[in-house]
Parts: C-alpha cells; structure tokens; sequence
C-alpha cells in the first residue's frame, strides 16, 4: 500500500472543507491558535510512514489523553477499575451533566469528562507524584522524552472550567472521587494539556494497534486482552455523541481531543492521526474527521 500518495490524494480532497468549523475557544489558550493548521501522520506496525502537512507541530491532546490514563489506570486496578466507572457509550455530550445526575455518580464511561475525572482522582490517590508517573508513561510509549504539559493551557482551562467543576463536585457528593476537588480538577487539566504531535501521538498508539506485541511502558503494562478492550471503548466511546458517525464513516476505533486531533486505530494494520482545530458542534476536527472517512474508503478496508 501507498500511504503516501493515499495521504497526498485525501489533502487533495478534503481541502473545500479547510474553513469549516471553529476552534474551541472555551480555552482561552486554545481561542490562541491559528485555526488554519493540517497535519496527518500514518505509522504502519511494519514500520511504514506517510507524512502530510505539519505533521511535527505539537498541539494540545486535550481528550486523547484519557487513553493513556484508562491505559494507565487499567494496568493498575484490573477490572476493579469498573466498579467506578462504567463502559457504556454515552451519547451525550463530553461534558455532559445529565447522565452523570440520574446515574448517582458513576459516569458512564472514562472517555466523557466525568469519567476522566474519576480517573485522574484514582491516579491521584496510586501515585506518590501522578503527574511524574503520566508524563512518563506518556514519553516512553511515544519514545519522546521531551513531551511536556502546558501548564499555561492548563491553568486558563481551569479558570473558566465551571463544567468540570460542576461535574467534580458531583462525583464527589456521590462519593465516587476520593481526593479534594480541586487537586483532582488540577491534574484531569494537565492531562489534556499535553502537546503532542501527529507523528508522536501515531508512535504511541502503535502500541494499541499492536496487541501482540508486548504493552510495557514505564512499568505500565496491560496484557492483549486489555489493549483490545481498550480499542473497544474507542470504538464505542471515543467520540461521545458522535461515536455512531465515526463507526458509520470511518469504521475504526479511534479518539478525538479538541484541540483539534484525531487517533485512529487499524488493528494490526496502522495507527492514524490527524489534527486541524476547526472543530464541528460535536467538538470533532472537521477536516480529521473528513480525511479519516476518505482514508478507510479508498483503501477499502476498516475494523468491518
Ligand atoms: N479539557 C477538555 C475539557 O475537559 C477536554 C475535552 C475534549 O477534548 N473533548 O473540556
């Protein structure tokens, strides 16, 4: 296969839609961004790349952090870890309140913010420094030592973070977070404020789109079992209210953050990451999104 000249044919295509959308600005950080930004990035697991744009720009991971925190929590508490949150999609928005209320606190899944959040109160509570233990796993299955947080992201997302506060204190009125709000709100906020690349970010979840190899990063390790349930839950969960469009156009697992970057999942075949930050309602990259679908469709093959 040609990734490349695929790669090159998709850009071709999915060009009418660059101005489509508009970067989330609910971060003031993130409203800082020029808008006008491709990259896309293929890493077969034979060793195969295709390389598209500015595919070396780091940006804000944002949501697709929370893979590496289930991966991490997974590794940690075994299939205890679902007795505190759940693995249904939720069709709801990621930020959604409403569930989390007539479910008494357990959030449905750990892709929606609540869920997330309970994960990084568990993280909290394992490590005696969570936010070394993360950034480190985060570099070891990247192999980038040099990926950092962005504090500054960080910082102004808490500042007007009123829905991940509203949600934090729920969960924790319900008992299902056990360190005090605001430490847990502060660590779920560096977690999505990692700046990786397309290339980096495609390096690290060749790790999930290769469970036959063996998963054991920074002492983080998860058997094949557990790196294909965790391609399930992106399959079902990682685009929150749009997770349906996803399976139905491009029929991988995959997650979305909206800084505007998209992972993609071949199992046994590719990882794929895409990032503009013109984003659509459901805060999915436009162009990610369109590119993605173009990509499964000329090559003919998806998880179906
Ligand atoms: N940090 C963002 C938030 O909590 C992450 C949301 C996302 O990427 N979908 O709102």
């Amino acid at each position: 296969m040609d990734y490349q000249q695929l790669l090159e044919n998709i850009y071709q295509e999915i060009l009418p839609y660059a101005k489509e959308g508009k970067q989330a600005d609910y971060i003031p950080e993130l409203a800082k961004v020029n808008p006008d930004q491709f990259g896309m990035f293929l890493h077969s697991i034979y060793g195969e790349t295709a390389s598209l744009g500015s595919a070396d720009t780091r940006f804000s991971i944002q949501s697709i952090s929370k893979v590496f925190a289930l991966a991490i929590c997974l590794s940690i508490k075994g299939d205890e870890l679902w007795k505190r949150v759940g693995r249904e999609p939720s069709g709801t928005a990621f930020n959604s309140l409403i569930q989390l209320e007539i479910e008494k606190g357990v959030p449905r899944n750990p892709f929606v913010n609540a869920g997330a959040i309970v994960m990084a109160d568990i993280l909290l509570s394992h490590f005696e420094n969570p936010e070394r233990e993360f950034l480190n796993f985060v570099r070891e299955v990247s192999g980038e030592p040099t990926i950092d947080y962005n504090r500054e992201v960080a910082e102004s997302e808490r500042e007007f973070g009123y829905l991940n506060a509203a949600i934090a204190n729920l969960l924790k009125y319900h008992g299902t977070i056990e360190n005090d709000i605001e430490s847990v709100l502060h660590f779920y906020f560096l977690m999505c404020s990692v700046e990786m690349s397309c290339r980096e970010l495609s390096l690290a979840f060749l790790a999930f789109a290769n469970h036959r190899r063996k998963f054991n990063y920074a002492g983080i390790s998860l058997t094949a079992s557990q790196v294909k349930r965790i391609n399930a839950i992106m399959q079902t969960c990682g685009f929150y209210d749009e997770a349906g469009e996803f399976a139905y156009f491009v029929g991988l697992p995959g997650k979305s953050g909206v800084g505007g970057g998209i992972v993609a999942i071949h199992p046994l075949q590719y990882s794929v990451v895409v990032w503009s930050p013109r984003l659509n309602s459901k805060g999915n990259s436009v162009m990610g999104m369109k590119a993605l679908e173009l990509l499964t469709t000329e090559t003919k093959e998806s998880i179906f």
